[in-house]
């Protein structure tokens, strides 16, 4: 479902994607490991094209992000194509960034009904069935400020479901969240994993990568050291670096 191909971008002289090669099947789950500053957020975001790439090629569904090929050759699609491309994909960060004067359903609402036109009833049906599912359904009238942490990402996950992508890019989702609301994000994500969503979750929990994720991809300096299955790449990684890594992490 997505298709990267030699992927490179630079900011200005420095190489932050450095021929990126992956790909993930509908229905599977890749986690992305790494350590600082080895372009793993770069990377999500050239995937839904927030990013412009400098070289190589990636696909979600089949179609090229933010490029046509006319005569073998990559043009740019105009913003308003690019816009179309994105909703496929659904973006969870590492900060929340909820509407803070909002509340919960308001969020999960917005984005289906000012960019997909979808009347409010539908739009205010279906979120309440989304923050149902993510365990938030006494929170749908709670503004953000009134919600933990976890809460809180559980109704960013429930926005970005709401736009039904096909692909959901997670950016260390947990990484902001105290210890002890860390599982139950997790526990939304495994689920997600469980119907059959499609992710790419860059994040620091190996216990995570290793029980949900198909895949797994070590990255250092913008190039992917290591991939495999979880289970390999954690329990018996082959690259010096990757050892190196994972024996500060573990
Ligand atoms: P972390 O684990 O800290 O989140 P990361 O693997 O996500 O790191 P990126 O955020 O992708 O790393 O950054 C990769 C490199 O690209 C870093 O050296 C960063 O400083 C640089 N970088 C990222 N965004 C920009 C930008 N907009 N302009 C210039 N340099 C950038
Ligand atoms: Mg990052």
């Amino acid at each position: 479902l997505m298709v990267a191909e030699n992927v490179r971008k630079r900011f200005g002289q420095l190489q932050v994607l450095d021929g990126i090669t992956m790909s993930v099947n509908e229905g599977e789950v890749a986690c992305i490991i790494g350590p600082s500053g080895s372009g793993k957020s770069t990377f999500l975001r050239c995937i839904n094209h927030l990013e412009q790439i400098n070289g190589g090629r990636l696909s979600v569904d089949g179609e090229l992000v933010g490029y046509v090929e006319r005569g073998g050759r990559l043009h740019e699609i105009p913003p308003r194509e690019a816009s179309r491309q994105r909703r496929n994909v659904g973006m969870v960060f590492q900060r929340f960034n909820l509407f803070g004067h909002r509340t919960a359903l308001e969020n999960v609402m917005l984005a289906p009904v000012k960019v997909k036109k979808v009347s409010k009833d539908a739009a205010r049906a279906r979120g309440a069935e989304l923050l149902e599912r993510v365990g938030l359904a006494d929170k749908l009238d709670a503004y953000p400020a009134q919600l933990s942490g976890g809460q809180q990402q559980r109704v960013a996950i429930a926005r970005a479901l709401a736009m039904d992508p096909k692909l959901m890019l997670f950016d260390e989702p947990t990484s902001a969240l105290d210890p002890e609301l860390v599982g139950e994000v997790l526990e939304v994500m495994k689920q997600l994993a469980r119907d059959g969503m499609t992710m790419i979750v860059v994040t620091h929990e190996m216990g995570f990568a290793r029980e949900v994720g198909d895949s797994l991809v070590f990255m250092d300096k913008g190039r992917i050291v290591e991939a495999g299955k979880p289970r390999d790449v954690l329990g018996n990684p082959q690259e010096e670096r990757t050892k190196a890594f994972l024996s500060r992490v573990l």
